[in-house]
């Protein structure tokens, strides 16, 4: 159809509207191309990219070494299910078991399959290895939690836009408060039934809500204490995107470059998915030592794309681009940067409340009631202005630019941001 070559932003716009089901409302801009830190709409006008596809690209837009990976394996072999072996898979599993400092990995595609094969997991685990009565396992969720749209993970949001119209729903879930380890130990208390604790090690979606510094490693200990599984995901916070190769990684701020990543909370599940491929491919995966992955038996769980070659091929590469271009420690060093100059600029302004978050992972708060729409104005002055975030939670804006980004530019997006903040003053 040679009509729709070249389209306009609003011909394209147009197409979604009166052709796809409208499960998003995306910021008016058309993109095209993207490179690095940066992404052009089809008119060719070129913004920073502060969103990074909700951290899937922290490796920066079209990685020369993800995409060679990615179409090298194309040209090869694609996929051949899992009733056979593929020359791939394994030594991914290998590789990635080994940096993330695991015995197994089970490969799925997106970040929502990879939570509910965690919670497969811990509830088989529950029954097989802890001795809960079949059907009486719990886990315990936060609230405020995000862990993808299956009908299951909606069961236990509280996001009423979320949940609305899609039950009956699945039960099993105990809801606590995030960041509370007496809410916590009162839910494990005197209940012999739970399995597992599943957490985001900073509340992404939520509007980075970033917990007390003893939260994760107390909570840990408090799950050790009553044999119930710590499981971590970490599908947005991984892979280098707030200064450490994992957000589970205590306070290591991965400056030691023969650092094996092995993380001093370590999470008894530890599910990844977004930049685990840096944004080219659905990857995920769930990571667990052999003592809780043995539950899992042929025909008790499977998918027919995860652990396609190309996406061992192309996660393989993802993640070398982490470690080999130090990506851990540039998160660290120019999230510091960032907050120092946006803090600055708050001290007297009266449009942005606070700025928080680690490493690239950052929000901030505006100054304004939550179902005002300032924050979603602002993001439509940035995207004017040449950089491109979103709200999330009516007024907070989350600031997640690619890893791969400098300095000099990192200084140039703040100045961008504050003279934008300036005209809403
Ligand atoms: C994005 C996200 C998911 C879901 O990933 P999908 O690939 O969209 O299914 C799960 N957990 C967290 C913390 C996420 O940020």
């Amino acid at each position: 159809m040679a009509v729709l070559e070249n389209l306009t932003s609003q011909q394209a716009i147009d197409l979604e509207n009166k052709y796809g089901a409208h499960n998003y409302h995306p910021l008016p801009v058309v993109l095209s191309k993207g490179e690095g830190v940066y992404v052009w709409d089809v008119e060719g006008n070129k913004y920073y990219d502060f969103l990074s596809a909700y951290s899937a690209v922290n490796q920066g837009h079209c990685h020369p070494k993800i995409v060679d990976a990615m179409t090298s394996q194309a040209k090869t072999l694609t996929l051949t299910s899992r009733a056979f072996y593929n020359d791939k898979l394994g030594e991914y599993e290998k590789f990635a078991s080994d940096y993330f400092g695991f015995d197994k990995l089970l490969p799925m595609n997106t970040g929502a399959e990879a939570v509910e094969t965690a919670l497969k997991v811990c509830r088989r685990w529950a029954y097989q290895e802890k001795g809960i009565a079949e059907n009486d396992a719990q886990i315990i969720v936060c609230e405020n939690n995000f862990h993808g749209r299956t009908t299951t993970i909606i069961s236990f949001s509280n996001d009423p836009v979320a949940r609305k119209n899609f039950g009956p729903y699945t039960q099993g879930f105990i809801k606590i408060e995030y960041d509370n380890l007496t809410a916590l130990e009162d839910a494990l208390s005197n209940n012999k039934n739970v399995a597992g604790f599943l957490v985001e090690p900073i509340q992404g979606e939520a509007g980075v809500y970033v917990p007390s510094e003893d939260y994760l490693e107390k909570a840990k200990a408090l799950c050790e204490k009553h044999n119930v599984l710590f499981i971590a995901d970490e599908v947005q916070t991984g892979i280098a995107r707030t200064g450490r190769l994992l957000a589970t990684c205590g306070n290591c701020s991965c400056k030691d470059k023969n650092c094996s990543g092995t993380p001093q909370v370590k999470p008894d599940i530890l599910i990844l998915g977004k930049a685990l491929s840096g944004g080219a491919y659905p990857v995920s995966a769930v990571l667990a030592n052999d003592d809780i992955m043995k539950v899992i038996t042929p025909g008790s769980h499977g998918s027919t794309f995860g652990g396609n070659p190309i996406a061992a091929a192309v996660a393989m590469a993802a993640l070398e681009v982490v470690r080999d271009e130090e990506l851990a420690e540039n998160a660290f060093q120019l999230g510091a940067l960032f907050r120092e100059e946006m803090n600055k600029y708050i001290e007297n302004s009266d449009i942005v409340k606070l700025v928080r978050g680690k490493g690239l992972l950052n929000a901030i708060v505006i100054n304004d009631s939550e179902d005002s729409d300032t924050a979603w104005n602002i993001c439509a002055a940035l995207k004017e202005n040449g950089l491109l975030a979103k709200p999330t939670h009516g007024n907070i804006i989350r600031f997640a630019p690619p890893l791969v980004m400098n300095k000099e530019q990192l200084l140039e997006c703040v100045s961008i941001i504050t003279k934008t903040l300036k005209d809403f003053e």
